[in-house]
């Protein structure tokens, strides 16, 4: 590698951690991941690598040097800290979205909840319809951590920019860190609108078929 290049990378990871860690307290106060639960990652542009939340870690009080440094199959180029141990979904995101450079994974409550009762989040307001056309489909239950869960996500990933994990939490991607953080934002959000809507007009008063009539009209 040229000095020149290599200039270029390091400062590009002392970047992209700031803004981890940034992102990390914002994901934080807005109450979308409590405890240690949750991950976040970032692509550093122009590599094969990217760089993620640390396992057992909390979410608002990262330091950007505890950040670990990992290439597209999820092993461990630099750091001190262990990886995350959802880094096989991160991974294989990036593999099959050229797009994508930021990941964002957390236990949005609402959200979860809807994944629990098998309960798909429509883009009920128009504002979301923009962002996620076709809903957050529910990815079937499969061990946290495990290489059929990354794949399962992958696929869904492929035309979704966020999904729920069933009984687990939800999952949105971007080209920005700031675009995968508003997007779960926006999920966890729309699953507390859909959840009073269900409440005030029943479960069938929500269809994906005639919200893509509406909006498109
Ligand atoms: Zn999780």
């Amino acid at each position: 590698m040229k000095s020149g290049k290599k200039e270029t990378n390091i400062n590009a990871i002392k970047d992209i951690s700031e803004r981890i860690v940034k992102a990390g307290r914002e994901l934080h106060d807005q109450g979308l991941v409590k405890g240690n639960s949750g991950n976040i990652s970032a692509k550093i542009p122009s590599t094969d690598t990217f760089l993620i939340k640390p396992s057992g870690r909390r979410m608002e009080n990262l330091k950007p040097e505890e950040l670990v440094l990992v290439d597209l199959q999820g092993n461990k180029i630099r750091g001190e800290t262990n990886v995350s141990v959802e880094t096989p979904i991160h991974a294989a995101i990036y593999r099959a979205r050229k797009d994508v450079q930021a990941v964002v994974h957390t236990h949005a409550p609402t959200a979860t909840a809807f994944g629990i009762a098998k309960t798909e989040i429509l883009p009920l307001q128009i504002e979301l319809f923009m962002l996620l056309p076709n809903g957050v489909p529910i990815v079937p239950f499969k061990t946290p951590g495990s290489k059929a869960l990354a794949d399962a996500v992958q696929k869904k990933v492929a035309d979704h920019d966020a999904v729920i994990l069933e009984n687990h939490g939800i999952v949105t991607v971007g080209s920005t860190i700031a675009a995968a953080c508003n997007l779960n934002e926006m999920v966890e959000e729309a699953a507390k609108i859909q959840f009073l809507v269900m409440m005030l007009a029943g479960r069938d008063a929500v269809n994906l078929a005639e919200l893509k009539k509406k909006f498109k009209t």
